[in-house]
C-alpha cells in the first residue's frame, strides 16, 4: 500500500499558497530593500545566562517597558513571536473554522489571508478606495459573520494612514459583534497617529506592534497585542507556554530601554530624511509614473515598465518588492527606506535606465 503523505493533508493545507516572505524569494542582493528592515544592524549583547531553564511565557522586563513606551498598563500587553504571531491568536482564539469570517480590505500586508487559509477560516475582502480609504458602505454589506476585521495603519504596501473618523465609524459598526484589529507595524513612523489611546474607550479595539522595522529587530522576532484586559486573558489562553525565547526577551528588554527607544527614534528621524529625499528623486526620473506619500519606512511607486525596473536594479544586486500582484498595484514597486548610500544607488540605477530608454 502505497501512502501518500500529499492526501494526508488538511484541505485547507494542501490549497494554501505559503507568505512569500522576501526570504523566500531570494535574490542575490547586496541593497535589501524588499522587507522594509532598519538598513543597518544594532548590536546587542546577552546579558542572561540561564538557558538551562524554561523562559517566562510573558517576560515581566519586557511586558513593562512595552506597557510604559505605549502608555498603558502591563495587562494590556502581550508579547509574541512576531506580529505574525499576534495576528494568527487573534483568529484561534475568536474565529471558529467553517463558521466565522475575517474581513480586510486589499491592497494591505499578505499575512492576514495566510493565516485565515491555514486554520480554515473564511476571509472576505472588500478593495480600499481609489484614495487607499475605507470603503465603509461595502465593509458595513459584507459584516455579517465576520468576526474580526484588521486594519493595516499606516499601510503596507502603499504607506498611508487610515482615515481616523472612518475607523470610529468602523469601530461603531463593529461594537459587540467583531473585533477591530488595528496594525500598526509602522507607527513609530509617525507616532501621534497611534490608536493606543481608544483602546480605553473600545474594549473590541486591538493594536498589533512590532520590534521588526523601527527598532531594527526584524531577526529577534519579537511583536505584542495590545487590547484591553478580557482580550488578552483569552489570547494567553492559547498562546504557546514559551513564546519568546530567553535571549530574544533579553535583547528585547534591552531596546524597550531609554536609551534604546532613544537610538530607534534618531533611527526614525534619518529614514524621514532618507524618505523624503528618495520621493523629490522618484518624482524627477522618467521611468517613475507617480510616486504616493508615505508616513512609513517605505515607499510605492508606479512605473512605466515596472518588470524591466526590477530586473534591472535586480541584476544590479538591488532588490525590491515587486506589487504587480496585488490588487490595484499594477506596475507598482515597493522600496524600503535604506541608508543614504543605499536610496542613492536606486536613484543612480533608476536615472541609468530612464536615460537608457529615452
Ligand atoms: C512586517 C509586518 C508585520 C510582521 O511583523 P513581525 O513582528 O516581524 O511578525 C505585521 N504587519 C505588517 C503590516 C507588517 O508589515
Amino acid at each position: 500500500m502505497s501512502l501518500n503523505i500529499e492526501d494526508l493533508a488538511r484541505e485547507n493545507v494542501r490549497a494554501l499558497t505559503p507568505y512569500q516572505s522576501a526570504r523566500r524569494l531570494g535574490g542575490q542582493g547586496d541593497v535589501w530593500l524588499n522587507a522594509n528592515e532598519f538598513p543597518l544592524p544594532v548590536p546587542f549583547e546577552l546579558s542572561q545566562q540561564t538557558l538551562n531553564r524554561y523562559p517566562e511565557c510573558q517576560p515581566k522586563l519586557v511586558i513593562e517597558r512595552y506597557a510604559a513606551y505605549a502608555g498603558l498598563q502591563p495587562e494590556n500587553v502581550l508579547a509574541s513571536r512576531g506580529a505574525d504571531e499576534g495576528i494568527e491568536l487573534l483568529m484561534r482564539a475568536f474565529c471558529e473554522p467553517g463558521k466565522d469570517a475575517i474581513l480586510f480590505c486589499p491592497p494591505t500586508y499578505g499575512m492576514y489571508s495566510v493565516s485565515a487559509e491555514t486554520i480554515g477560516i473564511e476571509y472576505r475582502t472588500v478593495p480600499a478606495l481609489d484614495n487607499w480609504q475605507l470603503n465603509l458602505p461595502a465593509i458595513a454589506d459584507k459584516l455579517e459573520g465576520v468576526k474580526i476585521v484588521y486594519l493595516c495603519s499606516p499601510n503596507n504596501p502603499t504607506g498611508n494612514l487610515i482615515n481616523p473618523d472612518d475607523i470610529r465609524q468602523l469601530l461603531d459598526m463593529t461594537a459587540g459583534k467583531a473585533l477591530l484589529v488595528a496594525d500598526e507595524a509602522y507607527i513609530e513612523f509617525c507616532p501621534e497617529a497611534t490608536l493606543t489611546s481608544w483602546l480605553k474607550d473600545y474594549p473590541h479595539l486591538v493594536v498589533l506592534r512590532t520590534l521588526s522595522k523601527a527598532f531594527a529587530l526584524a531577526g529577534l522576532r519579537c511583536g505584542f497585542t495590545l487590547a484591553n484586559k478580557p482580550v488578552i486573558d483569552l489570547l494567553l489562553k492559547v498562546i504557546a507556554p514559551y513564546p519568546l525565547a530567553t535571549p530574544v526577551a533579553d535583547v528585547a528588554a534591552q531596546a524597550l530601554s531609554e536609551q534604546g527607544i532613544t537610538l530607534m527614534r534618531e533611527h526614525v528621524a534619518q529614514l524621514n530624511d532618507n524618505r523624503s529625499w528618495l520621493l523629490t528623486q522618484l518624482a524627477q526620473c522618467a521611468c517613475v509614473e507617480q510616486t504616493f506619500a508615505s508616513d512609513t519606512n517605505y515607499v510605492l511607486a508606479r512605473f512605466t515598465d515596472s518588470p524591466t525596473v526590477f530586473k534591472t536594479l535586480w541584476d544590479q544586486g538591488i532588490i525590491l518588492r515587486d506589487q504587480n500582484k496585488n490588487p490595484g498595484l499594477s506596475g507598482c514597486l515597493r522600496i524600503s527606506i535604506g541608508t543614504r548610500e543605499e536610496c542613492e544607488r536606486v536613484i543612480a540605477a533608476l536615472q541609468a535606465l530612464s536615460v537608457e530608454q529615452a
